[in-house]
């Protein structure tokens, strides 16, 4: 990765913190810039584009909580309130 595109990486990461209020996109939970993650709302591997409609800061625990699971499974969990 160029340093270039770091430095790109790491504006989104603070214009999307910024757009939450500083929160985790899936929980709620107040956070710092250094434990805001970076996540695909749909991942890179099934056809996530990487925009910034597509991103999301979360929190770790969310960010790991997502990782193992498809889309729909994750939508239908936050749906039903089971995430947080
Ligand atoms: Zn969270």
């Amino acid at each position: 990765m160029t340093a270039k595109k770091n430095r790109n990486r790491r504006n989104r990461k603070r214009f999307l913190f910024a757009a939450q209020n500083g929160k985790c996109a899936y929980c709620n939970k107040p956070l710092t810039i250094r434990q805001a993650t970076l996540d695909h709302v749909v991942p890179k591997c099934m056809g996530g584009p990487g925009t910034r409609d597509n991103m999301k800061v979360a929190c770790r625990d969310c960010n790991c909580k997502k990782a193992d699971k498809p889309p729909h499974v994750w939508f239908g969990l936050l749906m039903q309130g089971l995430v947080a």
